[in-house]
């Protein structure tokens, strides 16, 4: 579709709709995703069909799942016909894939997702794709490429200690190994956000070692990011006895003024078990 043609659709504000026009964009997702000809894909927010359509002869099949009944309509239109296409109209937030995918034996279960999100839910779609530090996707993907905002992608490849390292750092760097790709202007798309973009790749991994109580690595973080700027024993405080918390950072060689964005995902993994491991302690001599 050349530029003229996409203008023509008018994009949605509330859909958070930006059309990709850079052929260098298009071309740089594709190439960090991978892709096998075996590969089973999940697209969300195929908008114009600009990068669906590009997908599509690469792979074996391609789920796109699309809010806006008017794009939808133009979508069937074009690529409708296509044998490994599917498109399910709906918020891919609310939607229940595994089960609707049951009426779809052909297009069941996707390894790989692909896809310029909706910038407004990004946070949600990522947790919908990962899963969480206590409830990890139980089927994990083996990779997922999305654009998404610049400052969101450097948050999430963020190293302990720099200005953007923050709880969703430490959230998803639990449950993936995360790069950012290409950086993409915002005149690339139609019409221009305020930000700028990027291409992430997500693999999700098993973190070693792992949280021996994910929950409480989960209440950590939360506690840990909640009041911002101040020592990680102060934001603890409602955890562990503030002495106990310092004791134990300097254990573990952590500088015992250190403030949660200091500490990076292995070592949240090792505070917590170590933390557990207090807890438990306590529990026994109090028995
Ligand atoms: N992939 C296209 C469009 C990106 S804009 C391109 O690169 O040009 C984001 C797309 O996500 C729009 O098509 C928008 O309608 C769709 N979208 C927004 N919210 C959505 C939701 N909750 N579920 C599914 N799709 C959504």
């Amino acid at each position: 579709m050349n530029l003229r043609k996409l203008q023509e659709i008018k994009p949605r504000k509330s859909f958070a709709q930006h059309w990709l026009k850079s052929e260098q964009a298009l071309l740089e997702i594709i190439r960090a995703a991978e892709l096998l000809k075996g590969d089973r894909i999940l697209e969300i927010g195929p908008g114009t069909g600009i990068l669906t359509r590009r997908l599509l002869p690469l792979v074996e099949t391609l789920v796109a799942v699309e809010i806006d009944s008017d794009l939808c309509v133009g979508l069937t239109k074009e690529l409708g016909g296509k044998q490994n296409f599917l498109l399910l109209q709906g918020d891919f937030l609310s939607l229940n894939l595994p089960s609707l995918l049951t009426s779809f034996p052909a297009f069941k279960k996707h390894n790989k997702v692909v896809a310029n999100i909706p910038y407004n839910i990004t946070g949600p779609i990522l947790e919908k794709l990962l899963g969480t530090i206590s409830v990890p996707n139980p089927e994990p993907y083996n990779s997922i490429v999305l654009l998404v905002q610049k400052e969101v992608a450097q948050r999430l490849v963020a190293k302990p200690g720099s200005r953007t390292f923050g709880a969703l750092s430490v959230r998803v760097q639990y449950l993936a190994n995360c790069e950012l790709i290409y950086t993409v202007p915002a005149k690339a798309f139609y019409p221009p956000p305020k930000v700028d973009s990027a291409v992430v790749r997500l693999v999700p991994y098993q973190i070693e070692p792992q949280a021996e109580n994910a929950q409480q690595l989960e209440t950590l973080v939360k506690l840990g990011f909640g009041a911002k700027r101040k020592m990680l024993r102060n934001n603890l405080q409602s955890f562990v006895e503030r002495d106990r918390l310092t004791h134990l950072l300097k254990q573990l060689n952590i500088n015992p003024q250190a403030r949660a964005e200091d500490i990076g995902v292995s070592q949240w993994v090792t505070l917590s078990n170590q933390l557990g491991a207090i807890k438990s302690e306590e529990a026994r001599s109090q028995e």
